[in-house]
């Protein structure tokens, strides 16, 4: 049996991590642990003023339990930005499983996880995130009825997503170009995994003239083959001659290096953590005369879908919930034009916005 070692009144005052909600507005965190099963696990809920917090469950084997904290309160601040700017009814969270995803798993863990789900009645809905699989989520859904994108409902969201991110940018097209026609556009789409084939597909059937990337060789021959596109090496994405361009694999691909050659005047596409440094590069961009879509904003897609699973699944709603990204888009980019505010900061602010007016009626 261990010790148990008591927290004074002293080292509470300054815990860094009832600090770090109080700095980013966070409601609450639940620690989860279970030695039998080996689970590890943080789920934190940021804001629920416009709804349930909803946001996936990953699993990463984090190098330190604060690493795991501070990825946790990071991406539920993020889920509440994306489903306000998304307008839909429903806050932000996220849930984290500290372990390797290809060593750890088990029913008992996931089922373990649901448990603790459960616990918040509904305050958290939670899906799948990277290392995590929908088979991992149905032993999660055999403990709470607060999960989505299990198999046989909602199903795999990158059509949608890529049906959001292809409207999005046609919105930075009209804006940019005058017409929101991508016919004769040149677009680089770097990463044809799920999403960015989708994308490839609604593209070149507008006509656009469409080149490719992709670090796996044979995804990028079926792609380009079957819907002629030109194929980018990897040490030329930056240095190409394009309109747009669309980021569709890794985060932080907006930096310091890449600014410095990148030849298009839009950055639209559905990866996550875009630009390396928020403040830093969103300014840049603007400064360099490029629209950018705020990847929340634009790959929204993703979450409108595991949401219709949440009301009663419907295709056609998603589809059409998707088709609204355009507008929130072009509201986005032009508020950015006329008030000569990058394109993060405005969509930061037309997210609190919704929240604080929620709020209002609610103080009512
Ligand atoms: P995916 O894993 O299916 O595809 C990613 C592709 O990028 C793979 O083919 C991979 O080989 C390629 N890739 C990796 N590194 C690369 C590099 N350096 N250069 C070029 N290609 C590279 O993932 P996905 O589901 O298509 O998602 C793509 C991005 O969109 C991810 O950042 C994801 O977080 C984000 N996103 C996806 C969804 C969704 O519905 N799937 C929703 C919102 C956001």
């Amino acid at each position: 049996m261990s010790e148990i070692s008591s927290i004074t009144a002293e080292n509470f005052t300054d815990n860094p991590v009832i600090r770090q909600m109080s700095n980013l507005g966070h409601e609450q965190i639940l620690f989860c642990q279970d030695a039998n099963s080996g689970l590890k696990a943080i789920i934190s809920i940021h804001d629920t003023t416009l709804g349930p917090a909803l946001g996936g469950t990953r699993m990463w084997m984090y190098q330190n339990e604060m690493e795991a904290i501070n990825d946790v309160l990071r991406l539920s601040r993020g889920m509440t930005f994306k489903n306000s700017i998304t307008g839909l009814d429903l806050g932000g969270g996220k849930a984290v499983i500290i372990g390797d995803s290809k060593t750890m798993k088990s029913e008992a863990l996931f089922r373990r996880f649901g448990q603790f789900v459960n616990s918040l009645s509904g305050n958290y809905i939670t899906a799948e995130d990277v290392g995590i699989s929908p088979d991992d989520m149905v032993h999660v859904s055999r403990e709470t009825n607060h999960v989505v994108g299990l198999p046989g409902k909602s199903g795999d969201p990158s059509p949608v997503t890529a049906y959001g991110v292809y409207v999005g940018m046609k919105a930075c097209a009209k804006i940019q170009f005058g017409t929101d026609s991508l016919s004769g556009k040149k677009v680089l789409v770097q990463g044809v995994g799920h999403v960015g084939e989708y994308l490839v597909k609604h593209l070149t059937e507008e006509g656009a003239i469409v080149s490719v990337s992709d670090i796996q060789q044979d995804a990028l021959a079926r792609v380009s083959g079957k819907y002629k596109a030109n194929i980018v090496e990897l040490s030329n994405v930056y240095d190409t001659d394009i309109d747009i361009y669309a980021p569709c694999a890794l985060g932080a691909t907006i930096n310091d290096e890449t600014l410095s050659k990148l030849k298009c005047s839009i950055i639209a596409g559905a990866a996550n953590n875009q630009l390396k440094e928020e403040a830093k590069h969103g300014e840049q961009i603007m400064r360099q005369g490029i629209i950018y879509a705020p990847d929340y904003a634009i790959n929204a897609g993703g979450v409108i879908n595991c949401f219709s699973e949440v009301k009663g699944y419907s295709s056609q709603w998603s589809h059409n919930k998707a088709q609204e990204i355009y507008n929130t888009i072009l509201n986005i980019v032009s508020r950015s034009k006329s008030e000569n505010i990058p394109t993060y900061k405005i969509s930061g602010q037309m997210a609190e916005e919704r929240i604080m007016k929620a709020k209002q009626a609610h103080a009512k």
